[in-house]
């Protein structure tokens, strides 16, 4: 059996702000039952995870991380959950705050995280062979792994879940918390600047990214975020698979969070929504579709688009909720909204997971037309509770969701290609047109309903990728 080592900043069911942590808390266990691979995951261990896990973590041992002059204490715990071992890197000062990101040392705390890693490995009894690591915060594992070469043979993977975030700060910070001689510091800097990121793109044996389309465009200037040439110069070793989803965990039929649980019968998604509108304060209106958004409130997002376009689509006989956090100049808009359309429109400005579940349960439509979407989870979740998605094509909305077409019956969902705001309304208009159409609207449910994101095709993938780093003489 072959041994890896994933690395990342969040994980289900530990701590989660997007779908990060869901693919990184349901690929190993998919690696491992479908592909007969031991995978291991180290996170940091943050306040904000919950007692009822802190409290069954067994403590393993506590060491010293060299930060350029200045030594950091780290200690190492472990828990077993569902088959899989996670490692937990707690520390005083960069782990104890409220919430997860969002401090102006970001960048310190996670090159610390990544050194706390190398240091990890020489006090686990577990021999990676693959040190697989997620998104800028990890990204520093790969370039300490590769230089460093805490297991000679470890090899390493990075994939990229995001481009947008790369963990950009000063340059000083290599003389400050690295140990490495000058040499190095052309691989970790990009515009003049440190870039974990980028980092972990010069010394990752194989890059992938969460999506083939995603892949593509950012290797274009418009998606590439600024370092798109690093991507072209590594182009060969640069793969897209496609995320799934973990279908036992996201099924209407058996999702504890729902009122009522269901297959594929519209008869209870419709019982779900009427309780919905109750428990937020909507007053319901039968026989309206129900469009909603479940998004970190960011640009990436489409919310201008939205924006532009929402007094108009409300004049239409339709009701609209948004769930979500983020940048206030969103979060503002959307209570404005929800205040100048009470019978309408409804916003929740949290992040709720039960919540979550039960407005997939309870909408016709799910809004996603994303600027730009590296793969998307909240579209196949979508998708899993019978919610027809309308998306913009780009990324993974590209590669999962195909717009329904009434001349050959086929396509799961809406889409359009432009980032332009119009083209939105023109296809949520369209949507409409297609929900008062029991026979349209029956074969796109047909569709809806035989949409399938599990693990396993991608799964497959990641194991051949590893297969192929190996080498032969290794594989246990
Ligand atoms: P991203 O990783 O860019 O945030 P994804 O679509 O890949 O976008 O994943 C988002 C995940 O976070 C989904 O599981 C979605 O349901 C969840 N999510 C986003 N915002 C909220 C919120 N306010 N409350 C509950 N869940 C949320």
């Amino acid at each position: 059996m072959s041994n890896m080592l994933f690395v990342a900043s969040e994980c289900t069911p530990f701590i989660k702000t997007g779908g990060l942590a869901d693919v990184v808390g349901s690929l190993p266990q998919a690696l491992q039952k479908e592909e007969k691979l031991e995978v291991r995951v180290i996170l940091p261990l943050y306040d904000e995870i919950d007692d009822v896990w802190k409290n069954q973590m067994e403590y393993l041992t506590a060491f010293d991380v060299q930060l350029g002059w200045r030594k950091q204490e780290a200690q190492l715990f472990m828990l077993v959950h569902d088959q899989i071992t996670y490692y937990f890197i707690a520390n005083d000062y960069y782990f104890t705050r409220k919430g997860i990101y969002g401090y102006y040392d970001d960048g310190e705390r996670f090159v610390f995280f990544s050194h706390a890693v190398m240091e990890s490995l020489r006090h686990l009894d577990y021999r990676p062979q693959v040190l697989h690591a997620h998104d800028w915060q990890a990204g520093i594992t790969v370039a300490l792994a590769n230089i460093m070469k805490p297991i000679e043979e470890m090899k390493t993977i990075f994939t990229i879940h995001n481009l947008k975030y790369q963990g950009v700060m000063p340059l000083h910070i290599f003389d400050d918390f690295f140990n490495l001689g000058k040499e190095h510091i052309a691989g970790m800097e990009w515009d003049g600047m440190f870039n974990c990121l980028k980092s972990a793109l010069f010394h990752a044996d194989k890059i992938t990214t969460v999506s083939p389309t995603y892949a593509e465009e950012i290797k274009n200037p418009y998606y590439g975020e600024g370092i798109h040439g690093m991507l072209q110069e590594r182009s060969d070793d640069l793969l897209g698979v496609l995320n799934g989803i973990d279908t036992k965990e996201y099924n209407p039929s058996s999702d504890p969070n729902l009122f009522v649980n269901y297959r594929t019968a519209r008869l209870k998604k419709r019982q779900n929504r009427i309780k919905l509108h109750e428990e937020i304060n909507l007053p319901y209106k039968e026989g309206t579709p129900l469009y909603i958004i479940i998004t970190r409130l960011v640009e990436q997002k489409g919310l201008y688009l939205v924006q532009h376009i929402l007094d108009e689509f409300l004049e239409e006989d339709v009701q609209f909720i948004i769930l979500g956090t983020g940048d206030p100049e969103f979060e503002n808009y959307f209570a404005d909204l929800a205040s100048r359309y009470p019978d309408k429109a409804q916003a929740i400005l949290s992040f709720d997971e039960g919540l979550a579940r039960r407005l997939y349960a309870s909408a016709d439509f799910f809004l996603m037309p994303s600027k730009f979407e590296p793969c998307g989870l909240s579209q196949l979740i979508a998708l899993q509770y019978k919610t027809v998605p309308v998306v913009r094509e780009t990324g993974g909305l590209k590669d999962t969701v195909i717009s329904y077409n009434e001349l050959t019956g086929e396509g799961n969902g809406f889409s359009f290609a432009n980032y332009n705001a119009h083209d939105l309304l023109n296809v949520l208009r369209y949507t409409i047109k297609i929900y008062a159409n029991t026979t349209e609207w029956q074969s796109l449910l047909k569709n809806v309903n035989k949409s399938q994101f599990s693990w396993k095709n991608s799964a497959q993938q990641y194991a051949e990728i590893y297969t192929k780093l190996i080498p032969e003489s290794i594989i246990g």
